[in-house]
């Protein structure tokens, strides 16, 4: 049976989920090099990693590739496409929630700054 999902919902699922948090959440091995945030490549092994937050890409100099949130739980876990998909959707709930409660909480404390 084939599950279908939005453009939206994968574009959501590719872009929101910080990549560095999805590869603290997968426990792929990583490390702070000169400032910079370096995973364990999952393809060969090396460190010759970097992650860019405008793009939301984890990337490896050596293979030459670029992983999306989506590849990167594919090749870790060895889900299919549409588990990978729920996988992800885990976490961004999760995700959301806690940056919910953390508007939730900048609300409040206006809120009281302004009583004073
Ligand atoms: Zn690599």
């Amino acid at each position: 049976m084939h599950q279908k999902f939005t453009q939206k919902e994968l574009y959501e699922l590719r872009n929101f989920i910080p990549v560095n948090d999805l590869i603290r959440e997968l426990k792929i091995p990583f490390k702070f090099s000169e400032g910079y945030f370096r995973f364990l490549c999952p393809v060969c092994q090396e460190f010759q990693t970097a992650t860019k937050t405008e793009t939301n890409l984890a990337r490896c100099f050596r293979c030459e590739r670029n992983f999306n949130t989506i590849d990167l739980v594919l090749i870790c876990q060895h889900f299919t496409f549409v588990d990978a998909i729920k996988f992800l959707k885990g976490i961004y709930s999760k995700h959301q929630q806690r940056s919910y409660r953390k508007t939730e909480l900048n609300g409040l404390l206006k809120h009281m700054t302004k009583a004073f």
